[in-house]
């Protein structure tokens, strides 16, 4: 009898344990944020457990049941799914799945897990079901970050290069070619300081999205950065061509982008191109060659297309070695200046010298500045060139004055680069004062394309110069915009007639007629002319009888060396 007690109080104590574990595996899946599914093959017999009334409205208590789940998943998901929670079938372990629900909204997750006997028969089942939405926008959001541009919706470059990659892999192995377009808008700076950066970014989504029209299959459209995109085409024929969405470009530039604000935006683009195989085999390669071919269509004018050809491969590789020449010279400090002479058209007495900068290479040759100042003016070495050469003459013209006593006047040129920097005026002005020689015997060389730039900048520079006494000539006229009225409103004192008037000015008739009204006009303002380039007794005849002031050319002196020039000075004195 107390051996039954015994049984009996032993079977209690157990019985409250298994109650006390089943509480605690209960609140364990309660607090899990996961339904599950129980399922024992002996009985046949489901329990459900932890949030099952969250994810669904229905109960299952035996195997037949859980059909209903596959009511709650997209169509396309319902075979995989039946694989998964069926897993015994195939006689695997465990299994996980992520479905889409069928408002397409949700995501959940199905991990199965089934226990066998040691005969192979499965005992026991167990399905966890879990709310992945969360995780899977992230996940999408994460995809979409890392393929795709925020602003434009279109390719970043990173994908792009990996798709543009797949393009080349599918090209060579079937002989196919790909067009890689360079799409760059023109100014977009301007439009950007003129408009606003909301506009200026308004109108990179709208023509982003009018590039987005011609993705298909074989054509990928990017956002490479700021105003530029870029578009490959596998195998470009008909209507993906280059040629067809060049004309689809123009034409729809040809009317212009509608702001939300109501405001409208005319623009142009620069269009770079470089074919597979002819430019590059690779990705990269090919969008840097597409590249370079598009700012060579800035330089040409903008608004226009290119394509990469072997000399414009060259010419870069040239400009490249140019490039860090130049950028070593500056470092070295390889430069020099020669002066050329002016004189008085009348009595041939020295006006002035102009300081010409040559740079000395290696080799000892001396490069003219026509070749290498539109490099340094792009790259930016002009800036400590263009300075040394004003502290170079202005010191060199301190120690003439001081050892001659002879005043004339030092003309330097001066680039737009270097001229719209802030400290343009005080640094010259600081030079002058240092070597403390009269601004009125330094002169200033600009051309018109400083004149076109932000009106009121260049005046208050030109009248602080005017005002400290410096002198201000406008050089290369007849060349650029050649517009007299820059000296009725900017303080200039001369104008310097450009070469190219002076060549034919003695056989071509409308030249004679220009120069002479030219020469009278700029009298009439108070401007003293000077005609460059003056190379024979005939031209210098001429502009004395038609009463151009001032000559400089290699009929009265070549530009040479200072010591050439003390010559004349110790001829003069
Ligand atoms: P520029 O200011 O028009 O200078 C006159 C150029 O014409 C000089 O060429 C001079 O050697 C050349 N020249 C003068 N007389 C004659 C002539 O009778 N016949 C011929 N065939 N040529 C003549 P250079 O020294 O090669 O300078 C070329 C250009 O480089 C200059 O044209 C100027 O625009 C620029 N430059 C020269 N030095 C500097 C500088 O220090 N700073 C800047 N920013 N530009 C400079
Ligand atoms: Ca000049
Ligand atoms: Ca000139």
């Amino acid at each position: 009898m107390n051996e039954l007690h015994y049984q009996l109080d032993l079977l209690k104590a157990m019985n409250q344990k298994l109650t006390a574990k089943d509480k605690m595996y209960k609140m364990i899946c309660d607090a899990s944020n996961s339904a599950y599914l129980y399922y024992s093959f002996a009985k046949n017999e489901i329990v459900t457990m932890g949030c099952w009334r969250n994810f669904f409205d229905f109960e299952i208590r035996e195997a037949k049941d859980m059909a209903c789940l596959f009511e709650e998943v997209e169509e396309s998901e319902i075979l995989p799914l039946r694989d998964a929670l069926f897993l015994e079938k195939s006689g695997e372990l465990s299994s996980y799945i992520e479905c889409k629900n069928k408002d397409g909204k949700h995501w959940y997750s199905f991990r199965v897990k089934v226990e066998y006997d040691e005969l192979g028969t499965p005992t026991d089942k167990l399905i966890e079901i879990t709310d992945i939405t969360k995780l899977k926008n992230q996940q999408n959001e994460l995809m979409y970050m890392a393929h795709f541009d925020y602003m434009t919706g279109l390719y970043n470059r990173n994908y792009f290069i990996t798709l543009l990659g797949a393009f080349l892999s599918k090209a060579e192995n079937n002989g196919c070619s790909v067009s890689v377009m360079v799409i760059d808008i023109d100014d977009f700076k301007k439009i950007n300081d003129g408009m606003g950066m909301v506009a200026g970014d308004e109108l990179i989504q709208s023509f982003g999205l009018f590039l987005k029209e011609f993705s298909d299959d074989n054509v990928i459209v990017c956002h490479l950065n700021n105003d530029v995109y870029c578009i490959a085409a596998y195998d470009p024929s008909g209507v993906r061509s280059v040629e067809h969405m060049h004309k689809a470009i123009q034409g729809r530039t040809k009317s212009p982008f509608v702001l939300m604000d109501g405001g409208q935006v005319n623009i142009t683009v620069s269009i770079g191109v470089a074919l597979y195989p002819e430019a590059a085999d690779s990705a990269l390669e090919l969008i840097n060659c597409a590249e370079i071919v598009m700012f060579r269509c800035k330089d040409k004018g903008k608004n226009c297309i290119q394509y990469f050809d072997a000399p414009i491969l060259n010419e870069f590789l040239n400009n490249i070695e140019m490039d860090n020449k130049l950028k070593e010279a500056v470092f070295n400090n390889n430069f020099l200046l020669h002066y050329q002479p002016q004189f008085f058209t009348g009595d041939k007495r020295l006006r002035g010298v102009e300081a010409l900068v040559r740079w000395k290479d290696d080799a000892g040759h001396m490069i003219s500045p026509n070749a290498f100042i539109p490099l340094a003016e792009k790259n930016g070495c002009i800036v400590p060139i263009g300075s040394w050469v004003v502290e170079q003459s202005i010191k060199q013209y301190a120690k003439w004055r001081k050892c001659y006593g002879i005043p004339f006047v030092m003309s330097i040129n001066i680039s737009a680069v270097q001229y719209n920097r802030d400290d343009f005026v005080n640094k010259l002005l600081e030079t002058l004062e240092k070597y403390n020689v009269n601004p009125n015997e330094i002169e200033i060389e600009i051309t018109e394309s400083i004149l076109i730039e932000d009106f009121e900048k260049v005046f208050d520079k030109l009248k602080l110069l005017r005002q400290a006494g410096v002198r201000i000539s406008l050089d290369d006229f007849g060349t650029g915009y050649s517009s007299l009225s820059y000296l009725k409103k900017f303080p200039i004192d001369t104008l310097k007639i450009d070469k190219s008037f002076i060549d034919t000015v003695l056989t071509d008739g409308a030249t004679r007629i220009i120069t002479e009204s030219i020469i009278n006009m700029v009298k009439a303002l108070g401007v003293e002319s000077i005609a460059e380039g003056v190379e024979n007794e005939a031209q210098y005849n001429y502009l004395h009888a038609v009463g151009c002031d001032m000559i400089q050319g290699y009929l009265l002196g070549k530009p040479q060396t200072s010591e050439e020039i003390e010559d004349i000075l110790r001829r003069i004195l």
